[in-house]
């Protein structure tokens, strides 16, 4: 069973109303799941649900596991997951800098700081500016999500929701470990973009309550800036 936060606001999982409580426990191991008001389902089956269950519907974008978890569960390991998500979005940027490729087109001299190249920078300090631009652009996107949905989306959702929308959305990048581990980060790198793309609309689709067209817009938004702002203005030399 996932640990369910103590709150005095519980969410229905089915029809996102407001539930006055998920569950009435009549003794230590036994509880009864309380039905929602509104729509007559069980307002949050995932109370007894074992935590592997709940991220395997979650992988497979159940609205349900997504607002059980954002809502109603006690995701206070955010912060911990969204570290994890930067080292490896480091990694893979290490990875794909070291990884054979074909020869580049000669560069636009566009960059404002195209003077790094310049200087003769060791494979260390490489690794450190590596995972520096990988971390910029994670807050690149975190910052322009935020300022989207704060401008763009009525519901004015709280901004914490927002971030742990982002953060689970993001653990999709996870997915590339396999092609990490064998040493190709190429391999179905593309995959993981649309896989990562649709889950970011579809948990910020239920976090905020907004159209799919909207969130779809918001992320597009943020993840062509996190791609080309930062570009624009430095990428590291590779490696
Ligand atoms: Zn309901």
């Amino acid at each position: 069973m996932l640990q369910v936060k103590m709150s005095e606001r519980a969410w229905c999982v089915n029809c996102g109303a407001q539930a006055p409580e998920l569950f009435r426990r009549y003794s230590e191991t036994v509880l009864k799941l309380v039905k929602c008001q509104k729509c007559g389902h069980v307002a949050d089956k995932y109370v007894e649900y074992e935590p592997v269950i709940v991220l395997i519907d979650l992988v497979l974008l159940s609205k349900e596991a997504c607002r059980h978890i954002l809502l109603n569960g006690d995701f206070s390991c955010h912060w911990k997951l969204a570290i994890l998500i930067f080292l490896l979005d480091g990694y893979r940027g290490h990875a794909v800098a070291r990884a054979p490729a074909p020869e580049p087109p000669p560069r636009e001299s566009s960059r404002l700081f195209e003077s790094f190249d310049l200087f003769d920078i060791s494979p260390e300090m490489c690794f450190y500016l590596t995972y520096l631009h990988a971390f910029l652009s994670c807050l690149v996107y975190v910052v322009v999500v935020l300022l989207l949905v704060a401008v763009m989306m009525p519901s004015r959702p709280p901004m914490m929701l927002v971030w742990k929308s982002i953060v689970l959305a993001g653990c999709s990048t996870f997915l590339m470990i396999p092609a990490l581990m064998c040493g190709n980060p190429h391999l179905y790198w593309s995959l993981v973009v649309v896989y990562w793309f649709i889950a970011q609309v579809f948990v910020l689709h239920v976090a905020c309550g907004t159209s799919k067209l909207l969130s779809a817009l918001v992320v597009l938004a943020a993840a062509l800036a996190k791609c080309h702002l930062l570009e624009g203005i430095w990428s590291p030399t590779p490696c």
